[in-house]
């Protein structure tokens, strides 16, 4: 039976780093995405467009394409930021920051539940925005609490999906040089990529709920 490394937003950034590795160490990777790109084209990998993580009747074509094969590992990278402050809330971008940052991975991992065998592993990319206790800077309002809310599924999915052998992991990728940060951060997709794919390989049943950084470090929550 095929089994499949999923990656949500993997046309460009972080998730089209790690498709690109994964593929490369030879993984069998299924790209997710709304919209492919020429980059991920060129990789020469499965890919499912069309899929919202915002509308779970979009998961469809993926449902289908899995059909009987199994998932074992499912990394939700697809994410959204808004920069915002106490002067600059607005209610429909933090609505979807929720959206798209933690119902996405909530949801499609629940839709997935069925492709999971003893031996899966689920991963969360959050981020340390997401944490109370590093939280000294304020701000990101939208940003932070969906990151929260992120946080607390990859808890959750830990304890509940423990009973069918099922490991979940929390990982904050570093401060990359993407779309999202404008080019601005540390590290590029590439490096934040092998970190990540380290700590997915390094995910057991006996560490799973765990929120890292990629490059090892446990982050408080
Ligand atoms: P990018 O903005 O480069 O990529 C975001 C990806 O998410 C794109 O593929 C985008 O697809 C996809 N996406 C956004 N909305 C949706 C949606 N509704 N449905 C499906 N896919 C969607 O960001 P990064 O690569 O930097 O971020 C990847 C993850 O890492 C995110 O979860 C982010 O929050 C997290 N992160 C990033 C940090 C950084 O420094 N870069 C730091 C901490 C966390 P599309 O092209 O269609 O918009």
């Amino acid at each position: 039976m095929n089994s499949w490394t999923v990656v949500t937003g993997a046309n460009r950034g972080i998730g089209l780093a790690l498709v690109n590795q994964l593929k490369s160490r030879g993984n069998r990777v299924l790209a997710v995405c709304r919209k492919s790109s020429q980059a991920l084209n060129q990789i020469g990998i499965d890919v499912i467009e069309g899929v919202d993580v915002t509308n779970p009747s979009s998961f469809k074509p993926l449902l289908n394409f899995l059909e009987n094969s199994s998932v074992e590992c499912l990394i939700n990278n697809a994410g959204v930021l808004f920069r915002d402050g106490l002067e600059s809330l607005s209610v429909e971008e933090i609505r979807l920051q929720f959206e798209v940052n933690a119902l996405g991975p909530l949801f499609l991992t629940q839709a997935l539940l069925t492709h999971f065998t003893q031996g899966s592993k689920v991963v969360i990319i959050s981020s340390r925005m997401g944490s109370i206790a590093d939280n000294t800077s304020g701000g990101m309002y939208g940003y932070r609490m969906s990151k929260s809310a992120a946080n607390m599924v990859g808890q959750s999915l830990s304890v509940d999906l423990k009973t069918i052998g099922v490991a979940v992991a929390v990982l904050h990728p570093g401060y990359v040089r993407t779309e999202m940060t404008g080019g601005r951060g540390y590290i590029d997709p590439e490096e934040s990529a092998t970190g990540l794919i380290e700590r997915m390989d390094s995910l057991t049943l006996q560490n799973s709920g765990g929120f890292w950084h990629a490059n090892g470090e446990i982050l408080p929550w």
